[in-house]
């Protein structure tokens, strides 16, 4: 049997890191709990492997996999439904990181909804629809789960009119007290205000919690996990993930990775890197981060991209900065691969900063791009490197070229290696 490391995070959620429990030497088991959660906000981790712990530092806990596979784990001792997904270590898996067990606490008393958000936004991601096409029954199930801890009187799933055979899925599960309800194929459909826009029609300010729609919208894998920590007694040990872009065996998912997995197995996984690849991406291609073959998994991993080689572009460039896709440190990233001079950066005008983020007044609805092109251009950008949602990309192609100016998205080298189309000028159906 091979050996491996693999690493656990102490923190991979939103609050405090947990705390190890674990020391070098240690022998633990699959499912074990090496990570207490602290006071407070924070989240336990559990071991994925059999093996012993090879390191402990502030920031992660190593264990070499020296024990063979088992499809046993260690099972979770709560009894009562909130405390087995607190016990599991659960937080939203669609990269919000939020703990779950503290979502779930929200009263929807009184006609509220959970809505699971299977919009699945990113291009290249496929992991969700799978997921519901291997296990849409306990899909539906950790949806009743979560609707009955929190005293829903509907369920909501919401995905995208075009994945036909997981919606037929889902038709086969879902009772009375739930709903599909269909998007359209635009980013970000899967912002959590955008969700709930579309399913209630109510389109809240950026500080309002869902609760304010009555309603709480959790991730489609992380109501899987929620399943499993309740029906099976799991802690989350596994993750959901596609590697896609410039691998040898093309964008393949990998449902049931073991949590804390090298980056480079998961190359590996899908036939290994072909010759020509850039940077490698953790994440989807909007708000995903380079990341390196060395790195290891979160529990919010939801994609590894090999991206193609950047694109040289030395001129000046202006960056226009959008709050669901790349942020600015992101595009100067890009821009510096490019090699070129960023000479302005615009944010669009939907985006408003809130604490250390950006969020957008009313995700995918494009406020008009024309200003800020005429910015940049007047601050003598000869190229444009964007970050925005569908309908602003298009905004953006409808004045950028008639002012000669080029126009590079941030998720170009994910898309041209996986072969998709581009992110420019769309017809809206
Ligand atoms: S409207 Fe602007 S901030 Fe909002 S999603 Fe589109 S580009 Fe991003």
């Amino acid at each position: 049997m091979e050996e491996e490391v693999y690493r656990f995070y102490l923190k991979q959620h939103i609050g405090k890191p947990a705390l190890a429990c674990v020391k070098p030497g240690d022998d633990v088991f699959t499912g074990q709990l090496i990570g207490k959660a602290d006071e407070g906000l924070s989240l336990n981790i559990h071991s994925s492997v059999s093996g012993s712990i090879l390191e402990v530092t502030k920031e992660y806990i190593e264990i070499l996999k020296n024990l063979p596979d088992t499809a046993e784990y260690l099972h979770l001792s709560e009894t009562d439904p909130l405390k087995l997904i607190e016990e599991a270590g659960i937080c939203g898996m669609g990269g919000a990181g939020f703990p779950t067990f503290v979502k779930l606490q929200t009263d929807l008393s009184g006609g509220g909804s959970v809505i699971i958000n299977a919009a699945e936004c990113e291009p290249i991601l496929e992991h969700n629809i799978k997921r519901i096409i291997k296990s849409g029954e306990e899909v539906v199930k950790g949806l009743a789960i979560a609707m009955e801890i929190t005293n829903a009187a509907k369920g909501i799933i919401a995905i995208k009119e075009k994945q036909k055979e997981a919606i037929d899925i889902l038709k086969k599960h879902v009772n009375n007290n739930m709903e599909i309800f269909l998007l359209p194929d635009l980013y970000p459909m899967g912002e959590e205000r955008a969700v709930i826009r579309e399913v209630t029609g109510k389109l809240l300010d950026i500080n309002s919690l869902p609760q304010a729609a009555k309603a709480v919208v959790m991730n489609l894998e992380t109501i899987y996990r929620v399943y499993e920590a309740v029906a099976l007694k799991k802690p989350v040990i596994h993750k959901d993930i596609t590697v896609g872009g410039a691998v040898k065996e093309g964008t393949t998912v990998f449902l049931d990775v073991l949590a804390g997995t090298k980056v480079s197995k998961l190359l590996e996984m899908a036939g290994g890197l072909k010759e020509d690849v850039g940077e490698l991406i953790m994440g989807g291609p909007f708000t995903g981060k380079r990341t390196t073959k060395e790195d290891f998994t979160h529990k919010t991993t939801g994609g590894i991209l090999a991206a193609m080689p950047f694109l040289q572009d030395k001129r000046d460039m202006g960056l226009l900065v959008c709050a669901c896709g790349g942020n600015e440190e992101r595009l100067q990233e890009i821009a510096a691969s490019m090699g070129a001079n960023v000479v302005g950066v615009e944010f669009c005008k939907q985006a408003k900063r809130v604490k250390d983020n950006l969020k957008c007044d009313n995700p995918g609805k494009c406020p008009g791009q024309s200003a800020k092109v005429l910015k940049l251009r007047s601050l003598g950008a000869k190229s444009l490197l964007i970050s925005n949602c569908t309908d602003c990309s298009n905004t953006v192609m409808s004045i950028a070229p008639q002012l000669n100016l080029s126009v590079y998205h941030c998720t170009d080298g994910a898309l041209r290696a996986a072969g998709l189309r581009l992110v420019r000028k769309i017809h809206l159906t």
